[in-house]
């Protein structure tokens, strides 16, 4: 088994993430997506723009387009949970070919607690010293055994493919991994959310390090709209279209309408004559006066002017 190589995260108590290669960022999504959409201009801010948008919109192709081959090491039951993602390319240690080497995963102390009472898969709960030993004693001694048990069917020259079903799922294995980002942010998502085991969260994050580092744009519009996102059922827009008072939804409209004057005033910055009535074509409704007060407050965002407007609509929708 490979140990811990210096490019590597370390992950668990033996095993590590190691990007391998990769091919394209986001320069390659917006490559892909400018296919479809016709050649355009590409300005950084307009790249991050395009990203946010297919993000938004769920237009994910362009996002197959960058690949990422790991090399990771990790204990059976991990490895058990990571091959439900069908889309990845693997190809893993052999215990047919290889003998199994003596490497055991055994939890930190921190991380042995109790069955939580809540959540049916999941921990909660400090375990007392006493109960912690014990588990981690258990965890050497089973490993141990099934270890010796394993060599000594080796020795008497059993085939490996059988005396390897004696190893527990603590063992460690490895391979390589290779997806695409659009699958492996889907990976991602569900992996290093609460809900995932910490066993297999450690090394999803290890992952999220490097794509943060190739496809950062790709990488914040997921968090935005993926990860922190939220979409609302038939049934609660219902209840936000009933219950949400107009004038709630006229005060957020006249915040958009500011923000978009603010974040097209500093593209291309206007006159002071020309900013009022920039405002009102973008459905601002306040007076001049108090617009000029506001403005000059200075407290305006900035933000993506597209996905201002689609908010906007999305709120003027649930107007009754
Ligand atoms: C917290 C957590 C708890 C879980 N608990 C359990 C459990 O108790 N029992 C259990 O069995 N599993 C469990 N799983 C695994 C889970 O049900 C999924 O199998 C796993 O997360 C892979 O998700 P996926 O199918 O979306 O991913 P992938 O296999 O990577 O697929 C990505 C996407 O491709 C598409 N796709 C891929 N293959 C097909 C196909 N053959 N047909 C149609 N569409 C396809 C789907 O849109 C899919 O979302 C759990 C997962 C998590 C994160």
């Amino acid at each position: 088994m490979t140990q811990l190589p210096e490019d590597a995260i370390k992950c668990l108590d033996k095993g590590f993430v190691r990007l391998v290669d990769s091919m394209g960022g986001d320069d390659a999504i917006v490559q892909a997506a400018r296919v479809s959409y016709g050649q355009g201009t590409s300005k950084v801010s307009q790249d991050r723009g395009l990203i946010r948008y297919l993000m938004r919109h769920r237009h994910t192709t362009p996002f197959e387009m960058v690949e990422f081959k790991f090399h990771c090491k990790m204990p059976i039951f991990v490895a058990r949970q990571w091959v439900r993602h069908r889309t990845a390319n693997i190809n893993e240690y052999s215990l047919r070919y290889s003998e199994a080497r003596d490497e055991f995963y055994i939890p930190k102390p921190e991380h042995i607690q109790f069955q939580s009472a809540l959540n049916k898969q999941g921990r909660s709960g400090e375990v007392p010293a006493e109960l912690k030993q014990k588990v981690l004693d258990y965890f050497k001694e089973n490993s141990e055994r099934s270890f010796s048990l394993y060599q000594e069917l080796n020795e008497a020259g059993v085939a490996r493919e059988l005396a390897r079903s004696l190893l527990p799922v603590n063992i460690y294995t490895e391979w390589y991994w290779k997806n695409d980002l659009h699958n492996l942010l889907h990976f991602i998502g569900l992996r290093s959310d609460g809900h995932a085991q910490y066993e297999i969260r450690v090394f999803s994050d290890a992952m999220a390090h490097y794509v943060k580092e190739k496809a950062p744009f790709a990488w914040e519009a997921y968090q935005d709209y993926v990860v922190h996102g939220m979409r609302f059922s038939r049934v609660e827009q219902g209840l936000l279209e009933k219950q949400l008072p107009p004038r709630v939804i006229d005060d957020i409209s006249e915040d958009i309408a500011y923000q978009i004057t603010a974040t097209l005033h500093k593209g291309k910055p206007r006159d002071e004559n020309d900013l009022y009535p920039l405002y009102q074509k973008q459905g601002g409704s306040d007076s001049e006066s108090d617009f000029k007060l506001k403005w000059e407050s200075g407290e305006i965002e900035t933000s993506n002017i597209r996905e201002l407007r689609e908010f906007r609509e999305k709120l003027i929708s649930l107007k009754k």
